[in-house]
């Protein structure tokens, strides 16, 4: 016999909660009056994967190996607001650093993955950078995870019983986040790592979707209302993604962005 689907019964005392209508001029004047200037790019996953691992390939040109690329960069205005775990869940894992909760226009169409740089803040970040790729011009290269704004120091490991060795300004070069060695004797060497602290511009990636655009369906314009999703900073990021291009500047990745077609 086929399954029914029982129809819940509707409350005794109900009475239709009241609600606040929002019209569209509202929240969106609310948002661009509080936000913070920020790019927005798309995310995608790359489809150099091998289909017996599903691992990128590290010499794909389109990701760079990360398995995503990001496309379509606008520059927008959304609402950054600092996001706790509530208390009674610290116990029992550990606290999620770097998240942020983020609530966008309706036509921004935030979806996972996407990246949202903000342009007006500064963070600092230290990592180490293994320069493992040779260009064509044979120097060694190695992708950061944010492009800098500033650097406060690059130092070359040299073996572990000696002190690192500063690199000057002039033994290094940056062109987004690609960092490439200038000086031909270290490019010499088998294996380079460098330890580097720098400034940059936030990056969050979109890690879940709290609230889809939604149609108000009670007002007949029918306006979209905000989205709001989680954002993490990039570094906090699985697999941390490093992907960067610019049209201006030779990061050697492609820029596949294209028309935007949004969702009707
Ligand atoms: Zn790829």
């Amino acid at each position: 016999m086929a399954k029914t689907i029982e129809i819940g019964e509707t409350p005794v005392n109900y009475t239709p909660t009241p609600r606040i209508d929002f019209t569209k001029s509202e929240y969106e004047k609310a948002i661009w009056d509080n936000g913070y200037d920020v790019v927005y790019e798309k995310a995608m996953r790359c489809s150099c994967k091998s289909r017996e691992g599903g691992e990128n390939l590290p010499s794909c040109r389109n990701c760079g190996g990360s398995g995503w690329f990001w496309v379509n960069p606008k520059l927008t205005r959304m609402l950054l607001e600092q996001q706790t775990l509530k208390a009674q869940y610290q116990a029992f894992g550990f606290e999620r650093p770097g998240h942020v909760s983020i609530t966008a226009l309706p036509a921004e169409e935030l979806s996972f993955m996407d990246r949202i740089t903000v342009n007006d803040a500064r963070s600092y970040h230290t990592e180490v950078v293994f320069l493992d790729f040779a260009n064509t011009d044979g120097k060694k290269t190695g992708r950061l995870i944010y492009p800098p704004i500033s650097v406060e120091a690059v130092f070359l490991f040299v073996s572990p019983l000696s002190p690192m060795t500063k690199l000057e300004d002039t033994k290094y070069s940056l062109v987004g986040n690609l960092l490439s060695i200038e000086d031909p004797e270290i490019n010499k060497l088998e294996q380079i790592s460098i330890s580097i602290r720098y400034c940059f511009a936030p990056a969050y990636h979109v890690i879940k979707e709290n609230r889809t655009s939604m149609i108000t369906r009670t007002l007949s314009d029918k306006p979209k209302m905000p989205v709001n999703v989680t954002g993490e900073l990039a570094h906090y990021t699985f697999d941390q993604q490093n992907a960067y291009y610019n049209d201006t500047v030779q990061t050697h990745l492609f820029d596949n962005s294209y028309v935007n077609n949004n969702c009707k």
